[in-house]
Order: structure tokens, then C-alpha cells, then sequence
């Protein structure tokens, strides 16, 4: 069986309405990193924080898949005899709308929170704040969105580490290079022998780490690759 790891990241996303982190319109950049996206924050300011992450589920449940979330469904569905995992550092939605499946949010999911005295996670339908209650303990003040803040560890990284040793394909899709770990990834596979292809719509800080390089929109680009993949199935069988 061969094995495709998906990675991505906000650029995926973008054709879908929801600005990337390093893009000049958008929500991100009507606050600072430090005060949104740290444990410091939250535990000074969590009002603040709760307000962000409150307007960003707003914005995130109203998006819609495009159509390079929906090429991986159709991968999915249709290449044989393949594996595909999607690592991504997105903490949108966008891929389960689309049905995509084995999905890591190695940043977590913005519509999920984490309670800081008794680590159990919650869903989110509406907005939170601190006067919100653990409905697992009980206590006041202690649910933080389950994003992961500048500084925390990312999630999933047992299972992310084997999945890059695995892979004979390694596929990064909107992402600039720029945040670590997931910028390493690209790396780690292409040691275990893996094929590297980004996808991206300018070089990514990490560029020279991939095989193949296909540069524009993901909703084009990626999905061109996706319908040539099939070709080939379909003229090898
Ligand atoms: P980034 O903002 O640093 O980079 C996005 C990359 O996507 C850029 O290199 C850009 O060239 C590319 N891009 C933009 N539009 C594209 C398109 N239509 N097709 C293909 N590529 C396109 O994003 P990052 O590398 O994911 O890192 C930012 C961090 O911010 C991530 O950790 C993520 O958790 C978070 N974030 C998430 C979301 C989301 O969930 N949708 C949005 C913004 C930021």
C-alpha cells in the first residue's frame, strides 16, 4: 500500500475567505500574537483572548471547503491501494466540511476547549468566556480555547512522527515554512525516502527542501495534480 501525508496550512484556507496568518487583511491582523496566542495572555487577559477566538468561530463556521479540500476527498475515494493522512496546522473546519478523512490538527480545532484544571476537552457551539464552567469539573474561569498557543507543544506528534517515517509521498499545501515543528516535516520524510511537492502560491521559507514545486493557487494547481494522479491510475490498470 503507498502512503500520502497531506500537510497543510492557512493558504489552503485562503481561497475559502479566511486570511492566512501572514497576509495583510484579516483578523489576525487587528491584534498582536502576544496578546491573543500565549498562555500569558489568557491567564492575564482571558477576556481578551475568549473575544478572538469567539469572532474567528464566527468567521470559521461560516466557510466553506474549495475546491483543493475537495480534491483530497476525491483522492480519498478514488486512488487505490493508498493511504492519505492530513497533518494540518490549520484549526478550521475546512477539512472535515469536506469530508476529508484522517485529519490531524496538530493546532488544535476552534471548536473545541480545554479545561486548564482537569484537562478534559469540551465542544464550543457558541461563544465562551470566563465566566463559562467546566461541565466535567465544575470550576469557573478554566476553559481555554483548544488552540495551541505560542510556546504549548503541538498535538499529535507520536502519530505525526510515524506517519512521516511511513510515507512515500510527502504533500505541503499552503503552508510557508515559517512554523516550526510542521516546517520540519518536509524533512523528516524526505529522509525516510519520501517525495516531497509543495504547493504553494510563492516560495515557501523551506522551498529547497521539496522535489517538485508547483506554484498558484491550491484550488488550481493542487487540484490539476489530484485529477493527474487518477489519469494514471486509469491508464495504468
Ligand atoms: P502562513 O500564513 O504563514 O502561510 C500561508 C502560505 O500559504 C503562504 O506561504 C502563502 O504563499 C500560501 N498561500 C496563500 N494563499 C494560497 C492559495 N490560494 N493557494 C496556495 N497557497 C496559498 O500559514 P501557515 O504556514 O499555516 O502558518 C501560520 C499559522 O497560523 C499556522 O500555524 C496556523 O495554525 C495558523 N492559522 C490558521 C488559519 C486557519 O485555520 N485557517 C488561518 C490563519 C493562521
Amino acid at each position: 500500500m503507498k502512503k500520502i501525508v497531506i500537510l497543510t496550512g492557512a493558504g489552503i484556507s485562503a481561497e475559502s475567505g479566511l486570511s492566512t496568518f501572514r497576509s495583510a487583511d484579516g483578523l489576525w491582523n487587528n491584534y498582536k500574537v502576544e496578546d491573543v496566542a500565549t498562555i500569558e495572555a489568557f491567564e492575564y487577559r482571558p477576556d481578551m483572548v475568549h473575544k478572538f477566538y469567539n469572532e474567528l468561530r464566527h468567521i470559521m463556521n461560516k466557510a466553506q471547503p474549495n475546491l483543493a479540500h475537495y480534491a483530497i476527498t476525491m483522492l480519498q475515494s478514488e486512488l487505490l491501494d493508498t493511504e492519505i493522512n492530513i497533518i494540518t496546522q490549520n484549526i478550521d473546519l475546512l477539512h472535515e466540511k469536506a469530508k476529508n478523512k484522517n485529519i490531524y490538527h496538530i493546532h488544535g480545532r476552534i471548536d473545541e476547549c480545554i479545561c486548564l484544571n482537569c484537562g478534559q476537552i469540551t465542544k464550543v457551539g457558541g461563544d465562551i468566556s470566563s465566566v463559562n464552567s467546566c461541565p466535567h469539573c465544575e470550576v469557573m474561569g478554566m476553559l481555554k480555547p483548544n488552540i495551541v498557543f505560542f510556546g504549548e507543544m503541538p498535538k499529535c506528534l507520536n502519530k505525526v512522527e510515524k506517519l512521516l517515517a511511513e510515507c512515500n509521498l510527502f504533500i505541503a499545501i499552503g503552508t510557508s515554512g515559517v512554523v516550526y515543528p510542521a516546517a520540519g516535516f518536509v524533512q523528516i520524510a524526505k529522509e525516510n525516502g519520501a517525495k516531497t511537492y509543495l504547493f504553494n502560491l510563492d516560495k515557501a521559507d523551506n522551498v529547497d527542501l521539496f522535489d517538485y514545486h508547483f506554484y498558484g493557487k491550491a484550488s488550481e494547481t493542487f487540484k490539476q495534480f489530484a485529477e493527474d494522479l487518477l489519469i494514471e491510475q486509469e491508464s495504468s490498470l
